[in-house]
């Protein structure tokens, strides 16, 4: 695919300066910076520009930073947890000092508009804040054993180096979601982003190197390896130095990370594809519903996990509901995402367009019929003005669609959004679940008992499941995460934690006796 190679403005470099960036950074950090593998261009998604160039890891570069962030571990894992929290609720604090700058550039390189690249910055902080308190809460439980003068307890102890493999569209959210947490229960990471977004990546651990470097802690507890997936990313999920994977990003990505994880006993956390939908039934506030239907099926261009793509209507409102649909779907604002009237930005790239492109056809061959947009959009078509050129922009797409339609089960990335008719409530729910993913859910009513069946363990299939809120925009206090295809993995809020410690049983005996368990007799 054609990429522009302009040159940024003074103010993206002023602004990459700020970040510690210069137009060629080395993507391999493990306490010390290196890269000698290819040179991967990063391209602004928004205008086609040549953000910087990032260099790869060489497999001996990857090696040696998986032995020294698995020797950080060890000595990371001897601090104790509320000392490593302070580490933590400094990074929280350099992130919200950074978070202007940092949020545009996952505006300029994930193509995201302000207030979401921001949002996702406000997320890490969020969810380091959540950490710190944890900090001082790695409990395990005291449990009743059946044996006199023995006492049974549960024990949380740091896992080891964890593996964080991560997606475009959450470019720096997700490394914390997965490093705070990680940190405060005492492991090391090694992260490979997305090759689509390397730059926010090298940003992001040039921030965490001078918090440990402030503190004389070991900066290769956060490495990073920039590589793409069958060189680096298999390499990552073979390592048998590398007891947790925590993966994000697509279900057939996922497949491959489960057989390599699985076959070496390793754990996986899968956090993979969605297909999420919104139920409207006949007393849902139409207001309140037009709102969440927009922002989780055209916001961040569709692009998100947990972007509505499925819209099931109850028949006797479908007509009005669809009608205000299309007036709303006009008027969204898309453009340069660092504008900030700006509502949709562009697709991730060329291919995202084309693939979206390819999605409209099978639609029309399955039956669909295409109530607005989808269209790719040139230079002069948006209604902010004019588009910037060499920007990957599309119109966003309502489609009057059947569940039979093979295309509706899968997750075309882009915002297409399959409208469907339904009569009967157990009709609605048995659409939302038939579908291969399980993420993320939602219904808009004011019937207690559809809420409630909906929330009941017959109704949503999903990890998320939400009444009168849409689909997307997770708080970090919640687990999060979705069933089937989408992988089972939980990650943020809850107890997640625990999916990055070792569990421990221990038995203390202080009697002078040794009875056995189920009260067997074992003497000579
Ligand atoms: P992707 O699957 O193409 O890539 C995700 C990551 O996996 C990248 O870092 C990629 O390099 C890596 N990868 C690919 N093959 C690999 C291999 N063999 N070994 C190791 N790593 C490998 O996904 P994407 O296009 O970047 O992101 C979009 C997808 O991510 C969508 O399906 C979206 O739903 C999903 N996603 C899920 C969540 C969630 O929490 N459930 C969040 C964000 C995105």
């Amino acid at each position: 695919m054609p990429k522009t190679k302009t040159k940024t403005n003074t103010q993206t470099s002023s602004l990459l300066k700020r970040l510690g960036l210069a137009s060629t950074v080395p993507g391999v950090f493990d306490g010390e910076w290196s890269g000698s593998g290819k040179c991967l261009e990063t391209f602004s998604p928004n205008d086609g520009t040549l953000l910087a160039q990032v260099r790869t890891a060489t497999p001996g570069e990857y090696e040696r930073a998986a032995q020294r962030a698995a020797a950080a571990f060890q000595k990371w894992q001897a601090i104790p947890a509320p000392q490593r929290g302070e580490i933590v609720r400094q990074l929280g604090n350099a992130l919200r000092d950074a978070r202007a700058d940092l949020g545009m550039l996952v505006t300029l390189e994930a193509g995201k508009i302000i207030a979401e690249g921001q949002g996702e910055v406000q997320e890490m902080i969020d969810i380091c804040d959540f950490a710190v308190g944890l900090s001082r809460q790695l409990y395990g439980l005291t449990i009743a054993s059946e044996r006199s003068r023995h006492r049974m307890m549960e024990q949380w102890h740091p896992l080891g180096l964890v593996g964080v493999i991560t997606a475009f569209n959450f470019p720096v959210a997700v490394w914390a979601w997965n490093c705070a947490l990680a940190a405060v229960c005492g492991d090391s990471t090694i992260w490979k982003p997305s090759s689509q977004t390397p730059l926010c990546a090298v940003a992001v651990i040039k921030i965490a190197e001078k918090i440990c470097r402030a503190n004389s802690i070991d900066p290769a507890i956060f490495s990073l390896v920039i590589g793409d997936g069958p060189t680096v990313g298999e390499r990552l999920l073979n390592d048998k130095r590398i007891p947790l994977i925590s993966a994000t990003g697509s279900s057939a990505m996922g497949v491959r990370v489960a057989q390599a994880v699985g076959k070496r006993f390793g754990r996986a956390i899968l956090e993979l594809g969605g297909n999420n939908a919104i139920i409207v039934a006949p007393s849902a506030s139409l207001d309140l519903a037009m709102r969440a239907i927009l922002f989780g099926a055209v916001g961040t261009a569709g692009q998100r996990c947990t972007t509505t793509r499925r819209l099931i209507v109850h028949e006797s409102i479908y007509d009005e509901l669809v009608k205000r649909l299309v007036r709303a779907y006009r008027q969204v604002p898309i453009g340069n995402p660092a504008d900030e009237k700006t509502l949709m930005g562009p697709l991730i790239n060329a291919q995202a367009v084309a693939d979206m492109q390819d999605a409209l056809e099978k639609i029309r061959r399955q039956g669909g019929e295409i109530l607005f947009g989808g269209e790719k959009l040139v230079a002069q078509a948006s209604n902010l003005g004019s588009l910037p050129p060499g920007g990957h922009y599309v119109r966003p797409c309502l489609v009057a669609a059947r569940p039979e339609m093979q295309i509706v089960s899968e997750e075309t990335f882009a915002p297409i959004l399959y409208v469907m008719k339904y009569r009967k409530f157990d009709d609605a729910i048995a659409i939302q679940n038939g579908v291969p993913q399980g993420l993320s859910s939602a219904i808009f009513t004011n019937d207690m008992r559809e809420a409630e069946q909906f929330l009941s363990a017959s109704g949503s299939d999903c990890g998320i499941a939400n009444v009168n809120i849409g689909t997307s925009g997770a708080e970090i206090g919640g687990a999060f995460g979705g069933e089937k295809e989408t992988g089972g993995g939980r990650e943020s809020g809850s107890d997640s934690w625990k999916l990055y410690m070792r569990r421990q049983t221990a038995t203390v005996n202080f009697g002078s006796d040794l009875p056995l368990a189920q009260g067997i007799k074992f003497e000579a």
